[in-house]
């Protein structure tokens, strides 16, 4: 893996990655997450969740495991409050790249660090992918004016550099994500699109290897898998996942042990298809 720094190349290390979720998914959706593509970064990503739990803790350090005490539903108050500790976080990491993701993305760790490489941490950048293929449009408690912005699903996986969340210190840092979100009253994805592309008047940019399970993820081809960052899952009616060969879909209902089999071969899990 990309540990080894040459010149002022980004590595692993210099990205915070966060992970969103909720105590009613510690089983049904981090173990699989922990047991694929969080073991390739254990050191870097931290679970942003409201329960402490001893399960999550066999398999990454105890320190990675953030309480937030934010309520454990999904009201938009409650998943802002995450995002907001999420920020706090990165801010006091030092590290260059923020990515945030949910608890039903499988990230590909090794391409994310490649496509970091591309772009200048001391600039400023908004990637990923938005999920309306227009602005939202909502109107500004504060100002009662009618605002138009663009904005990543945070379903989907986004990054920002610490260049441009220095930046939104001011909107965003010690917790007044909380506050700016309740002006627009949007959940936290698009909250962060408020302050970055209305408040700071910087553009997304559309990372369409980003991919969420709000997608025709089964359009995915095989052979475009290793170079596409991330992906969901979705296991209701949609029935959104990945259309990959591989494990049987009883053994692996997300097609992430697919994925990550796919992508990393030569794991002992993946040769003698150990993978309960
Ligand atoms: N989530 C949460 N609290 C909840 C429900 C969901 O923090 O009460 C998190 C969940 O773990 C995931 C994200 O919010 O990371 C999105 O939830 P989900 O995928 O269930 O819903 P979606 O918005 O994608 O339909
Ligand atoms: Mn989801």
């Amino acid at each position: 893996l990309n540990l080894i720094r040459k010149n002022d190349t980004t590595v692993l290390n210099d990205i915070f990655i966060c992970v969103k979720t909720t105590k009613k998914f510690h089983k049904v959706r981090m173990q699989v997450l922990l047991d694929t593509w969080i073991s390739l970064a254990r050191n870097q990503t931290y679970i942003f969740t409201d329960e402490i739990d001893t399960d999550l803790a066999d398999k990454i350090d105890v320190s990675h495991i953030i309480n937030t005490e934010c309520r454990a539903d999904h009201h938009r108050t409650a998943l802002v409050c995450k995002m907001a500790q999420e920020f706090d976080w990165f801010i006091n990491s030092k590290k260059r790249w923020f990515c945030h993701f949910d608890d039903d993305n499988y990230v590909n760790i090794d391409g994310l660090v490649t496509f970091l490489q591309q772009y200048n941490h001391t600039d400023d950048w908004y990637l990923g992918r938005p999920s309306l293929s227009h602005p939202i449009e909502v109107v500004d408690r504060i100002t009662n004016q009618k605002i138009a912005f663009w904005f990543a699903t945070g379903g989907a996986g986004m990054c920002i550099s610490r260049s441009l969340a220095l930046k939104m210190v001011p909107h965003a840092g010690g917790g007044r994500l909380m506050k700016t979100a309740s002006n627009i009253r949007l959940p936290d994805d698009c909250t962060i699109g408020y302050v970055i592309n209305t408040l700071l008047n910087v553009e997304l940019t559309v990372i369409k290897r980003f991919h969420s399970h709000l997608e025709a993820l089964k359009k995915i081809r095989i052979t475009d898998i290793k170079d596409q960052l991330t992906f969901g899952f979705a296991l209701d009616k949609t029935k959104a996942v990945v259309d990959i060969p591989g494990f049987p879909e009883e053994k692996d209902p997300t097609r992430f042990w697919s994925i990550h089999c796919h992508l990393y071969p030569e794991l002992k899990q993946c040769l003698t298809g150990e993978i309960s």
